[in-house]
């Protein structure tokens, strides 16, 4: 294996290195900073990239990534991993969704062929693009907030061919929540989303096998190691690590095939109240939500559209999961089963 170069960051084989990708200047004088880490195995092989921290308030998938890369033996490693735990850095520095600066959702298209003169969040886009440019393979990680539970997202329909995707099922398969193919949702018909710039999808759409990943509890890290555990079995699983003796398991993997079904929302304001889990199957008709007005008097039941299990139930408004909800929330992404 050779020397691992990007910029003046220089990683001899067997050896892992932090650097930064690069800084975007702000008015104060200081500069927003794009922390990366190296790990360059001592055999040849692949390169796979891992980044987390586009959405600034999933500090749980920044957390993933960091102890990935250091749980990492460079000696035991064929080809190189780079992470990237913190791709909207501002974003992540203050807490939010979004970043602060620009207002950019950095979950979108600003890394490939993005624009190294335009806002802050576009300038970050494209440091890190010039990593994702070197991927052989990439992981995108991200969390929600209870109730949820963790599983993987399959842009397959974004694929470039049959063999991208067939590679981005056995990452799924190995990274072991749930998979969930994301393609064509059966309540979005004509759905052409946001999702399709997300960067999986658009790494999918380059040929680069690519999986998203939602962990639990975005805002700590306390299952940051679910996700070190999931990639450390990607690894394993496309060769860049030995075979384990035991195949790595997620005790919350649901059996099946499931796509997205889509985002169910209610009519009614009110509080929720879930009255089925996130995580645990349902058949079509199952009571899932109550909505109750101030003195809990029923004001709408949200019931189960198919067979599946829902992954999480946001609240509103979207991504900041209140459950005291004005009319007309997004109240539950679900998956169903096929
Ligand atoms: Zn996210």
């Amino acid at each position: 294996m050779s020397t691992f170069q990007h910029g003046d960051l220089k990683v001899p084989a067997g050896t892992r290195a932090n650097g930064v990708l690069g800084e975007v200047q702000q008015a104060s004088g200081n500069a927003i900073t794009v922390p990366y880490t190296v790990v360059n195995g001592r055999q040849d092989g692949p390169t796979f990239v891992v980044i987390a921290g586009s959405h600034g308030n999933e500090v749980v998938g920044t957390g993933a990534a960091i102890e990935f890369a250091r749980s990492l033996d460079p000696s035991e490693l064929s080809g190189t991993v780079i992470s990237v735990p913190a791709v909207n850095m501002p974003a992540v520095s203050a807490g939010v969704y979004v970043s602060p600066v620009d207002g950019i959702n950095m979950s979108g298209p600003h890394y490939w062929d993005s624009e190294e003169n335009g806002s802050t969040s576009r300038r970050l886009g494209a440091l890190v693009g010039a990593v994702l440019e070197r991927a052989d393979f990439v992981v995108d990680v991200h969390g929600n907030n209870e109730p949820c539970s963790p599983m993987s997202m399959m842009f397959l329909e974004n694929a470039k061919d049959e063999a991208t995707a067939e590679v981005a099922v056995r990452m799924a398969e190995a990274f072991g929540a749930t998979p969930v193919d994301m393609s064509a949702p059966t309540a979005h018909p004509a759905w052409l989303g946001p999702m399709d710039v997300y960067p999986a999808a658009t790494a999918l759409a380059r040929g680069i096998p690519a999986l998203m990943v939602e962990l639990n509890g975005a805002r700590t890290l306390v299952d940051s190691r679910r996700g070190t555990q999931g990639l450390t079995a990607i690894l394993r699983e496309i060769g860049m690590l030995p075979s384990a003796t035991q195949k790595y398991e997620d005790d919350t993997r649901i059996p099946g095939r499931f796509g997205y079904w889509g985002a169910l929302s209610a009519s009614a304001a009110g509080i929720v109240w879930v009255r089925h889990p996130a995580g645990v199957p349902f058949s079509a008709g199952d009571l899932l939500l109550e909505i109750t007005d101030m003195y809990g008097e029923v004001l709408e039941a949200v019931r189960a559209p198919v067979d599946g299990f829902c992954w999480w139930y946001p609240g509103a408004p979207y991504g900041q999961a209140t459950h005291a909800l004005p009319a007309g929330s997004t109240v539950a992404l679900l998956a169903e089963r096929r």
